[in-house]
């Protein structure tokens, strides 16, 4: 028993791998901080998934809310959005609200408990902020957690709560919250927001999330202070929230047979086999190239993307998913590849082709990794920049655009070779970036600048005492205390 033992945080992210990876290290970094019980809460295939790799204890716990998809005209195997085309994804964020009522019930069981905890705490998602709204009207604390950056954070509630450039014909435009010197270009907007205009299908469900969550006591943020400090500084300013910089929160490294987010599923490639792959090479000689848990672009440019590491001469590990045009869970196509591409690759173990899924940071983690051609996720880019790889930027969604830039503008450890899934991206311009990247001028420029961000990263997380305890540590702490004991903020 611990002094804490009667306090609970519960944690409830968004059905996203991108989202449930952090969440599940914020909950292990709370539960080895505090000592306390810790819940998750997901639908059940997401429970059962995570159960494999974080069996349930009497202090760690992972509890299914009833979910099912078909009675969202989802695929009945869809709990999550990797499993998905990505013109579902509104709908998944839609159906997820259905859950409020279970989740509701839940937190009112915990709390008439004989066991009831002396104090709650509810840490939502941004995309299930309503989460907030029942612990508020329960009397229990509660704090919306953000997997972005406080960057991207600003960036994203701001373009969709004020859709500034659904107000303009210009090709650039400025946007709340940030100094009027910054513009963006509809080239940097996603699909969903340039084509939002406060009626359609994602405002319907993104608006009200974001108002919700300026609506709680506090935020978390994936981020940390000493590397984000801008984007961390202009979060703060907007949302008028005591933000928490408490990152890098970087997936579970250890089991060495499979991915576990993963486990069971029959795509992928085990952790043994890449790293015996990457042995075979020099240091800082393989190009990494992966889009993410969910996003893919289309059949063109995969062809051309292919060329031009074809070209580069450049070894690489590339996870496929199918291009935008197929199926997301159909069958490998030589149509997506120049044709000989695959054999040629496996030819002097040239290249590497994993199917849907690969086990990233084990891959950042080797030495022979020399660059990361990334969607620029935020996971991913905390990832790399923790394993000191510099990025080839391509966003594709989300507030991935808005990373993008700022990792080349501002830590000057990443270029931009395209952005979308609809851009013509020649083979030779592929080509170009990848030489560049993995140079020997500019390539050891960013190598370093990405080695000195890994320091940041790493210090962020140090044990100690008093100023001696790394920025993320004292601000996980210093949220315990206001959560679960009460102090004032
Ligand atoms: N991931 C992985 N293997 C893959 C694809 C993704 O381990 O083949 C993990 C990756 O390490 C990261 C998360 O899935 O932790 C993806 O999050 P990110 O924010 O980068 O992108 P999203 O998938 O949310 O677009």
């Amino acid at each position: 028993n611990s002094e804490h033992d009667q306090e609970h945080a519960l944690l409830f992210p968004f059905m996203a791998q991108g989202h449930i990876i952090p969440f599940i290290e914020l909950a292990k970094l709370i539960h080895h901080r505090r000592r306390c019980t810790v819940t998750v809460v997901s639908t059940p295939a997401n429970v059962r998934a995570l159960t494999s790799s974080f069996p349930s204890t009497p202090t760690f716990r992972l509890v299914p809310l009833p979910f099912d998809p078909t009675h969202h005209s989802l695929p009945s195997t869809s709990e999550s959005s990797d499993t998905l085309p990505t013109h579902l994804f509104s709908r998944l964020l839609h159906a997820s609200l259905s859950l409020r009522p279970a989740f509701s019930a839940l937190l009112s069981d915990i709390l008439s408990s004989s066991a009831a905890p002396s104090r709650l705490c509810v840490i939502s998602d941004v995309f299930t902020s309503w989460a907030t709204e029942v612990a508020d009207a329960l009397g229990a604390h509660h704090a919306v957690f953000t997997t972005c950056g406080g960057y991207g954070t600003t960036a994203y509630f701001s373009l969709w709560q004020h859709l500034p450039h659904a107000r303009t014909d210009a090709e650039e435009f400025s946007v709340p919250g940030f100094p009027d010197s910054f513009r963006l270009r509809r080239s940097q907007l996603s699909s969903y927001i340039r084509e939002a205009d406060g009626a359609d299908e994602w405002s319907a469900v993104l608006r009200p999330a974001i108002a919700t969550s300026l609506e709680s006591k506090s935020m978390l943020c994936n981020s940390v202070e000493e590397v984000e400090t801008t984007g961390l500084r202009l979060l703060r300013n907007y949302t008028g929230l005591c933000v928490y910089a408490v990152g890098p929160l970087l997936p579970f490294q250890g089991d060495k047979k499979s991915s576990y987010m993963r486990a069971g599923k029959a795509h992928g490639i085990s952790v043994d086999a890449c790293l015996e792959w990457l042995d075979a090479h020099p240091p800082n000689s393989v190009l990494y190239i992966s889009f993410g848990s969910q996003n893919t672009i289309s059949a063109r440019q995969m062809m051309e993307l292919a060329k031009g590491i074809e070209a580069s001469g450049k070894a690489f590990i590339w996870v496929i998913r199918p291009p935008v045009e197929f199926d997301i869970g159909g069958e490998f196509q030589k149509e997506w590849l120049p044709e000989g591409f695959e054999e040629r690759a496996r030819q002097h173990a040239r290249g590497l082709l994993v199917r849907d899924w690969a086990p990233q940071l084990e891959i950042l983690s080797h030495a022979s990794t020399g660059a990361f051609l990334s969607h620029c996720g935020w996971n991913s880019a905390l990832e790399s920049l923790s394993r000191g790889v510099p990025l080839i930027g391509w966003p594709l969604a989300s507030e991935q655009f808005y990373n993008s830039m700022m990792l080349e503008e501002e830590l000057g450890v990443c270029v931009e070779v395209a952005r979308g899934k609809e851009v013509v991206v020649p083979g030779e311009e592929v080509e170009r970036v990848v030489r560049e990247v993995m140079g020997e001028e500019r390539g050891a420029e960013m190598r370093r600048r990405a080695a000195g961000v890994r320091g940041l990263l790493e210090e962020a997380m140090r044990e100690g005492d008093g100023e001696a305890k790394g920025s993320s540590l004292r601000a996980i702490d210093e949220f315990l205390e206001v959560a679960l004991s009460g102090k004032s903020e």
